[in-house]
């Protein structure tokens, strides 16, 4: 296992994610194969663990820190995360970090980050009424945080924005960072932020939730033309490799064959050539569906409805290539007037468009798909509800 020195803590390169671990047919978590999956991991050198208040419904904390308790408390690192990003009508860091710690069994996480700070979680993490980020610094004065972060999937200029404000605060960021999202999720923008900032990156769906651990069967003559030896997952890994400031790559493994490839992955660094490296980013372009919008922005001035056209045609181009959730977040944060419903099909973006995308077409599909994605704000409210329900019925009892 290859290993990064942070602040006197030798962090395994390759983290454990632990928000999709091997469930059995009723979707409950398998606690059997989890802690096969994670004594093989300590067995091997993976010595990062990450967890979160909502993966598994609040059970990813518990079987996690259950296994780990197997194992020296100085010998692993565990990183848990606040869920501002639910949207809710109170927040009191208190009450989550406590049930955090007693649901995981330790008296420390060494790695704690604001779960997602983006357009819809902001306003709710800096209101000086909720106290949040106050409130973990003090725990790390305390010493029940050893490391402060956040993670998010912000746009990169939402990002800039709380780095300029908290930044001096924040050890780290954990961002959505692999081949397809360099352009798609303008990843290779948020990097250039925090590269500027001096944050050390850990890396977040590195393979797109199993999406790009596979060639089709066309394109993987062409790759193994360049490296013979290496499978087509691990060709995710080395192009993370090479990226200035990613200290961590998180993978959130499901089973044990996929958590010994990525060991034997990071066995070594090898990050990739330039060649190498422009023939994966070609072959990112093939995967994306959509518009081909360069966010030049010439459409931007002439519209009555002041639309962020290309954050739009963006929006939609996610949609088109798998991705679902960081959409729903970004339009639920517009106001009513900034949605694609805005639109009046005046026409005056199109007749400007240097790449003849027929805008107010691709803004009523958007619209359309819109209709068809849960909204962020509706599912924080009902795993609100359904938190508040547990309570009371633990407290009934
Ligand atoms: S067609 Fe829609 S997006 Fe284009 S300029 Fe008119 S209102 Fe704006
Ligand atoms: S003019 Fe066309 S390419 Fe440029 S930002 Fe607008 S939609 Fe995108």
């Amino acid at each position: 296992m290859r290993y990064i020195e942070f602040c006197g803590d030798k962090l395994s390169r390759l983290g454990f994610g632990t928000m999709r671990l091997p469930v059995r047919g009723d979707r409950s978590i398998d606690e059997e194969k989890t802690a096969e999956m994670i004594r093989y991991a300590m067995a091997h050198g993976v010595n990062y663990f990450d967890t979160a208040y909502p993966y598994h419904d609040g059970k990813s904390e518990l079987v996690t820190g259950k296994v780990l308790r197997e194992f020296p408390r100085d010998s692993f690192y565990l990183a848990d995360k606040y869920p501002g990003h639910q949207i809710a009508d109170s927040y009191d860091p208190e009450q989550v970090f406590e049930d955090q710690l007693r649901k995981c069994g330790v008296e420390y996480f060494d790695y704690y980050l604001l779960h997602n700070v983006c357009e819809l979680s902001m306003p709710a993490y800096t209101d000086a009424r909720w106290e949040i980020i106050p409130y973990f610094l003090e725990q790390k004065r305390r010493g029940r945080i050893r490391h402060f972060g956040f993670s998010s999937h912000a746009r990169p200029e939402t990002l800039e924005q709380f780095l300029e404000q908290y930044g001096k605060d924040m050890e780290f960021c954990q961002i959505q960072l692999n081949y397809l999202d360099w352009t798609l999720q303008n990843a290779e923008e948020k990097v250039r932020i925090l590269n500027r900032y001096g944050i050390p990156i850990w890396v977040m769906e590195p393979v797109r939730g199993g999406k790009l651990a596979e060639f089709p069967e066309e394109m993987r003559q062409g790759f193994r033309n360049l490296r013979a030896d290496e499978s087509d997952a691990a060709w995710a890994f080395r192009f993370l490799q090479g990226i200035e400031g990613v200290h961590v790559t998180l993978s959130g493994m499901s089973n044990l064959q996929q958590l010994q490839e990525n060991v034997r992955i990071f066995e070594e660094e090898k990050p990739l050539s330039e060649e190498e490296r422009d023939t994966l980013l070609k072959y990112a372009e093939r995967l994306k569906r959509g518009v081909p919008c360069t966010a030049c922005r010439y459409c931007c001035d002439g519209c009555p409805s002041e639309l962020d056209i290309p954050m739009l045609m963006h929006a939609y181009n996610e949609t088109q290539t798998g991705g679902g959730f960081t959409v729903s977040m970004q339009l639920d944060a517009l106001p009513e007037d900034k949605l694609p419903t805005a639109c009046i099909g005046c026409g005056s973006c199109e007749s400007v468009c240097p790449q003849g995308i027929r805008i107010p077409e691709i803004m009523q599909k958007l619209a359309e798909v819109r209709k068809t994605l849960p909204s962020w704000i509706e599912i924080s409210r009902q795993r609100e509800e359904a938190a508040r329900k547990a309570k009371q019925r633990k407290a009934d009892a």
